[in-house]
């Protein structure tokens, strides 16, 4: 059997392989050519013809040496895989999308990206839609237990009773329950407000369910001007109208339960939903959501808007007060981020201030 082949029929030269023929453990040369659809192995003077279809060659991969599987437990094989793969190749091979895709990092790292926007893609758009789906069906029962312990929790460290004068606390429920009876498009959700002493500062917050919290700060900052905690109570029920914090909690939940699919245990998300409320903040569409229900419950009961903006710069001049007076506002401000939900611990940035500016306008 020469090396040498005469003649332009077999374009590609034979490979030399070893090739086993099922049977005994003896071990032949043989050199491999294709013709056609037919797989010729040459053991000396002898050619077994085997059809490509019933070969079956090994995957490729970077190390290792290169095998085919022939009927009847033949097998063939070849250490040389440089000149295994280059063979296969010029008689027309190519290799699966897989082995091809596997051995290509660029593939790879293509792969692994648009798995990760798929991700993204479906925090950003996917998830809100599923909470949203989810909170349809979830009954408003749900939403005044998650806040009652909410509030629990709440009082346990943050909140203390209420030193304002309980006719002061019903004057403040009284106006706002009037400007929300001048309203006319939407039926305000339930609600119930409650006055507490806190060190966060001057803040008011909604908890799902509609049980609204508002510190003396606040009401001592405003000076116990009703008009403006009318707008942030209507900032407040906007949020309760919006379901923003059950939203919120749905949302932890699904990532809680693909968490827990991924690497296992769930009960540690149920344990800390509540105190996680706090910890939240609403998104930035949240609060433009929840400032448009303030203004329109502003322009039914005929309050000016400029109302939300007077507690704006009440607020600035009172957070420049606490930071001139050196570290103490640092403390607060640590509070403020502990309570996300809170009004004051949004930033009153000049898109809100605009807002209400220009709602003034209409
Ligand atoms: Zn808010």
């Amino acid at each position: 059997m020469s090396g040498s082949e005469a003649g332009p029929l077999p374009l590609v030269p034979g490979l030399g392989a070893i090739y086993f023929d099922g049977r005994s453990a003896q071990a032949q040369a043989a050199e491999l050519h294709i013709h056609q659809s037919t797989l010729q192995v040459r053991l000396g003077a002898q050619t077994l013809e085997v059809p490509l279809s019933q070969v079956q060659w090994s995957e490729r991969t970077r190390h290792g040496r290169r095998s085919a599987q022939l009927p009847g437990n033949a097998v063939l094989q070849c250490d040389d895989t440089v000149a295994w793969d280059s063979w296969r190749q010029a008689n027309g091979f190519a290799d699966t999308a897989i082995v091809l895709a596997q051995q290509s990092w660029r593939w790879v790292s293509a792969l692994a990206l648009g798995l990760v926007l798929l991700l993204v893609a479906g925090y950003q758009w996917g998830l809100p839609v599923l909470a949203q789906a989810v909170l349809t069906i979830t009954p408003h029962s749900i939403d005044e237990r998650i806040g009652a312990i909410t509030l629990e929790q709440l009082e346990a460290g943050l909140l203390q009773p209420s030193q304002l004068a309980p006719a002061q606390q019903e004057t403040i429920r009284q106006a706002f329950a009037q400007a929300l009876s001048a309203q006319e498009s939407t039926r305000p959700p339930a609600w119930r407000l409650e006055f507490r002493k806190s060190h966060i500062g001057p803040n008011a917050f909604a908890l799902p369910g509609g049980t609204m919290v508002m510190t003396d700060d606040m009401v001592d900052l405003v000076e116990g001007d009703t008009r403006t905690l009318v707008a942030v109570l209507g900032h407040e029920l906007g949020h309760v109208h919006h379901r923003h914090g059950m939203r919120m909690l749905v949302q932890a939940s699904v990532m809680g339960v693909i968490a827990s699919t991924l690497w296992g245990d769930f009960s540690w998300a149920l344990a800390t939903l509540p105190t996680w409320l706090g910890q939240a903040d609403y998104s930035r569409q949240a609060e433009r959501e929840a400032d448009a229900y303030s203004l329109d419950v502003l322009n039914a009961a005929g309050i000016p808007p400029s109302a939300m903006v007077t507690l704006f710069d009440k607020l600035k001049a009172k957070r420049e007060a606490l930071a001139t007076k050196g570290r103490s506002g640092g403390a607060n401000s640590d509070v403020g981020r502990w309570l996300g939900i809170a009004f004051s611990s949004h930033p009153e940035d000049a898109e809100r201030i605009a807002f209400f500016q220009g709602g003034g306008r209409k």
